[in-house]
């Protein structure tokens, strides 16, 4: 058991934060991508007692964390490379035009710094990859931000070992001892305190709509509100189109069961909604699919609250109006388990029912059977933000949905053609971000390189003298990053 942070250290932590904040942000880039580049080397060096921990702790199978684990090495080496390039700050040079007519031009800088300490809450499905070292964690740290974690309570040996690991890469790399803070919490003041605390400058989430949208509500009441990122609930909608059906049906029946069952369906890509319209190719789909669910086992989910949660979820959403089982494990499940299930409905029910759009976290999916392609898009109109939405159909049938595309562009974050959400690969080209609510910020996303500019802001220098402004800025250009110089880029 850990101590819980008490109200009056919460001040004192942010505090800490400041302090390193005002040592860190000066740090250059390549020593903070060689802190970086440590903490990676000192997760993979407490090896196989991590993952032992973590599978204690989390129900999720070995060759599962060994994978996360990599990713989450892997994700900091490449904020690591990026900072230590460089270009990543958005220099911007336009120079003086003294005899320009009628007014004359000033020299005008601007480029992307810091913003301060930031608070992360770890994810409970991601205890590597959200949680202590994970991508919130790696982006704030890269960008020059000291980072004050709230451990997640589902998983809090697993986070002390990640955070020691943190805590001999300081040492090492010589950084400031206060840049990483890890504070556990058993109540929800703890997050509120951190939130609102003054020098909390920015807040990392992954979780439940309620938790992320409460923490975005704290730092609004604030008197100087503040960014929150939170990353929420999903139900990642399949538009599955009917030459897909009958072309396909066995294939991509089976690839749909793994996406909605794989780790219990506790991904926040998993597909929660699949759309399709009415006949009888959508029937023998239906049909395929129910046979490859009743096949998949029940898994034990992360914890005990997540288990009944999905269990009172998923009662509440059979309950609804129009809502039907159409197929759940042949096997009961035991305690703490989820029970892969597949519900179908008809669009019209669906339609005028915001409870379907709500995320069952676990293995479960809702099949909406919309009469034709016009009801299926007023299904898409009505839809709440989502990080992904996938569309499987034949090329020529593509090849006609421009509009709908289009229109399903409008809702989320990631379109996917003939594949599924689950999966996300962390690459500069990922976006895994969306509207509301699947997101508090449509525009930033919380995977891949990208995620650093969430904890960053401009700031712009107009007439200094060319001594004064950051190396990044100076006409020269010594650290050799891409700008944009007078209008063209520039190295
Ligand atoms: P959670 O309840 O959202 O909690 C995540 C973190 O946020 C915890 O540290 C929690 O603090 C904190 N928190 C939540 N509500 C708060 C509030 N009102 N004020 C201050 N802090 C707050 O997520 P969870 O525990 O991981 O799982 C619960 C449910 O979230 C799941 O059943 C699932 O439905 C959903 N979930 C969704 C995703 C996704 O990716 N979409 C991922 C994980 C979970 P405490 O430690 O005090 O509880």
């Amino acid at each position: 058991m850990f101590k819980d942070i008490q109200p009056l250290e919460i001040d004192k932590v942010m505090r800490r934060a400041q302090e390193a904040f005002l040592q860190y942000k000066r740090i250059s880039g390549a020593r903070r991508a060689a802190f970086l580049e440590s903490i990676a080397t000192e997760i993979e060096a407490v090896g196989p007692a991590l993952i032992a921990k973590a599978m204690e702790e989390t129900n999720l199978p070995e060759a599962r964390l060994i994978g996360e684990r990599g990713r989450t090495c892997n994700q900091l080496r490449q904020f690591a490379s990026l900072i230590k390039e460089g270009s990543w700050v958005e220099a911007r040079v336009d120079t003086a035009i003294p005899g320009r007519t009628p007014v004359p031009k000033v020299d005008i800088r601007k480029m992307l710094f810091p913003l301060g300490p930031v608070v992360v809450f770890g994810a409970s499905n991601f205890p590597f990859a959200y949680s202590t070292a994970g991508v919130d964690t790696a982006s704030a740290l890269a960008a020059g931000c000291p980072v004050v974690l709230k451990a997640h309570p589902a998983h809090p040996d697993t986070s002390e070992l990640v955070a020691g690991a943190i805590a001999r890469a300081i040492e090492k790399a010589g950084m400031p001892k206060h840049t990483f803070q890890h504070v556990h919490g058993a109540s929800f003041e703890t997050g509120k305190g951190l939130v609102q605390h003054p020098h909390t400058k920015a807040v990392g989430f992954t979780g439940s709509f309620a938790g992320g949208k409460s923490l975005y509500d704290y730092a609004n009441q604030r008197p100087d509100p503040i960014p929150v990122f939170a990353e929420m609930g999903s139900i990642n909608p399949v538009f599955i189109l009917p030459g897909a059906l009958k072309a396909r049906r066995e294939t991509v029946a089976q690839m749909v069961a793994n996406s909605i069952t794989q780790n219990a369906g506790q991904f926040c890509t998993k597909p929660g909604l699949l759309v399709s319209v009415e006949g009888s190719p959508l029937e023998q789909f239906t049909q395929a699919l129910d046979e490859k669910m009743k096949k998949i086992a029940p898994t034990t989910m992360l914890h005990p609250g997540i288990a009944s949660n999905y269990n009172k979820n998923r009662t509440r959403a059979l309950a609804q109006k129009g809502v039907v089982v159409e197929a759940v494990s042949d096997d009961p499940p035991k305690e703490n388990q989820g029970i892969s299930t597949l519900a179908s409905v008809a669009a019209g029910d669906f339609i005028d029912n915001p409870t379907l759009f709500e995320e069952v976290f676990g293995p479960y999916s809702l099949l909406v059977k919309a009469s034709t392609m016009d009801e299926l898009k007023a299904a898409v109109a009505k839809m709440p933000g989502q990080l992904t939405a996938t569309i499987i159909g034949e090329e020529s049938e593509l090849a006609e949905q421009a509009e709908f595309i289009q229109l399903v562009m409008e809702r989320a974050g990631r379109v996917i053609i003939n594949g599924v959400p689950t999966g996300v690969e962390v690459c500069p080209s990922m976006h895994h971000g969306g509207p509301f609510s699947a997101t508090t910020d449509s525009r930033f996303t919380s995977v891949g390189t990208d995620a650093i500019k969430r904890y960053a802001r401009p700031v712009c220098f107009q007439n200094f003298p060319e001594s004064l402004p950051p190396e990044e800025l100076k006409t020269p250009n010594p650290l050799g990053i891409w700008r944009l110089f007078d209008n063209e880029w520039r190295k």
